[in-house]
């Protein structure tokens, strides 16, 4: 039965949004689903986001919770350690744990699309495509959207908010604007690329499939993940300004000089080095700290609208996803008391997201540096024993 109590509203329906909906569909509340996108499934472009993602530990508990880790595992491919590239092309390799523990890699098209269908079958989920929130009254507990296909403007109620719109919020932009809303956003003097290591003959991995691959070069680097057709998704985390950056390479010659002497094992691997480098868009790298991530009992913060890190930890979906199974605990303890849900919600998740936000920018140093250095590699070899 639908009842003004059991009502509740989740706006953006990507990564956390979409999980979000089924936890709270799990606990028997009616959800609506506003998402700017039209539906991905009929034609999935992705903007200047990661093709593919590495799922850890606790985006897999997050996806047990509603039953679809299984189906997910099927196309998910284990790292179990990373692949160093220097700049002869000699390899060395570190295990990221025990034997068989691995992070993994997996398609952000697939598993959200996987999400998304599992939404759709859920007869306690509403969703609505082309539906991009303009503002958040909060006072009045009012949306204002926009049909992003009609140009249509329309009002609507929403009495309980989640917003999980992404790093741009206009849900946590509504509550910046509350007073002594605590915010920060700060970028890195680094851009990021998408390139591509095509597959060889018949769908051939022509690098170690099982491994995260990275070509540590001090104040930048590349990585790449495995893709399931055999290709991997190379990564360039590369400054925006300076004598060796985005703006120093121009020309196609200059792209190809470059990768011969700096990456000289992964260029034959790249046929479309050069369109993919002029073609694809240059991504910025920002980290996004606010508090509160509540306002009474309407509204709350989730993933990367709460907490938008950057990407060199891997975790920045897979804390998005924790934070699906925490409010899922604070549902079932306290039933229906939205405001101590909230307020535990945002002190139990903040001090972690933080952590995760510090930890997230350190690791670009030792991934980029540290772990091509010789008394980084002995540690790690004494640590995994
Ligand atoms: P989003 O994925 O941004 O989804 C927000 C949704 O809200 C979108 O569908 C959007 O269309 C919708 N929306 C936005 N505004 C509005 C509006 N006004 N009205 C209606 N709808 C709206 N994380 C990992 O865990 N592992 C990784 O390996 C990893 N790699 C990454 C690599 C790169 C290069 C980058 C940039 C990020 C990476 N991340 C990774 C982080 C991960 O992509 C994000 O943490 C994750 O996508 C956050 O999910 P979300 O649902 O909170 O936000």
């Amino acid at each position: 039965m639908t009842t003004a109590n059991n009502q509740v509203t989740v706006m953006g329906a990507g990564l956390v949004g979409s999980l979000l909906s089924l936890y709270l569909a799990k606990n028997n509340y009616q959800v609506a689903v506003y998402e700017r996108r039209n539906d991905l499934r009929q034609n999935y472009v992705e903007y200047g986001r990661s093709i593919n993602l590495a799922l850890s530990d606790r985006g897999w508990k997050a996806l047990e919770g509603v039953g679809i880790a299984e189906e997910i595992r099927k196309v998910a491919i284990p790292m179990y350690g990373r692949m160093m590239h220097d700049v002869q092309g000699q390899l060395s390799y570190q295990p990221y744990g025990k034997e068989n523990q691995a992070i993994y890699s997996v398609s952000r098209g697939g598993l959200n699309v996987a999400l998304m269908n599992l939404v759709d079958q859920n007869p306690n989920i509403d969703l609505h495509f082309n539906q991009q929130c303009l503002h958040v009254d909060l006072v009045a507990n009012e949306l204002e959207m926009l049909n992003t296909v009609t140009q249509e403007k329309l009002k609507i109620p929403a009495n309980r908010l989640f917003g999980t719109d992404g790093a741009y919020s206009m849900v946590r932009y509504a509550l910046q604007k509350t007073e002594r809303y605590e915010f920060s956003q700060t970028y890195l003097e680094y851009g990021y690329k998408e390139l591509r290591i095509a597959p060889g003959e018949n769908n051939q991995w022509m690098l170690e499939k099982n491994a995260l691959h990275i070509w540590p070069r001090g104040s930048y680097m590349m990585i790449a993940l495995p893709n399931l057709d055999g290709s991997f998704t190379c990564t360039l985390f590369f400054p925006y300004e300076g004598d060796v950056s985005f703006n120093s390479l121009q020309t196609e010659a200059d792209i190809l000089d470059f990768f011969k002497k700096i990456f000289p094992d992964a260029l034959p691997l790249m046929p479309d080095l050069v369109s993919d480098f002029f073609e694809n868009p240059t991504g910025s790298l920002v980290t996004i700290k606010c508090f509160p991530w509540s306002l009474e009992d309407k509204v709350v913060l989730l993933g990367d609208a709460a907490h938008a890190i950057v990407p060199f930890y891997g975790q920045g979906m897979n804390a998005g996803f924790e934070d699906c199974t925490e409010l899922n605990q604070l549902l079932e303890q306290h039933s229906g008391d939205w405001q101590t849900i909230f307020k535990k919600f945002q002190e139990l998740r903040k001090p972690n997201t933080d952590a995760m936000a510090e930890l997230a920018v350190q690791n670009f140093i030792e991934m980029r540096d540290l772990v091509a250095d010789p008394r980084f590699l002995l540690r790690k070899k004494i640590e995994s024993k």
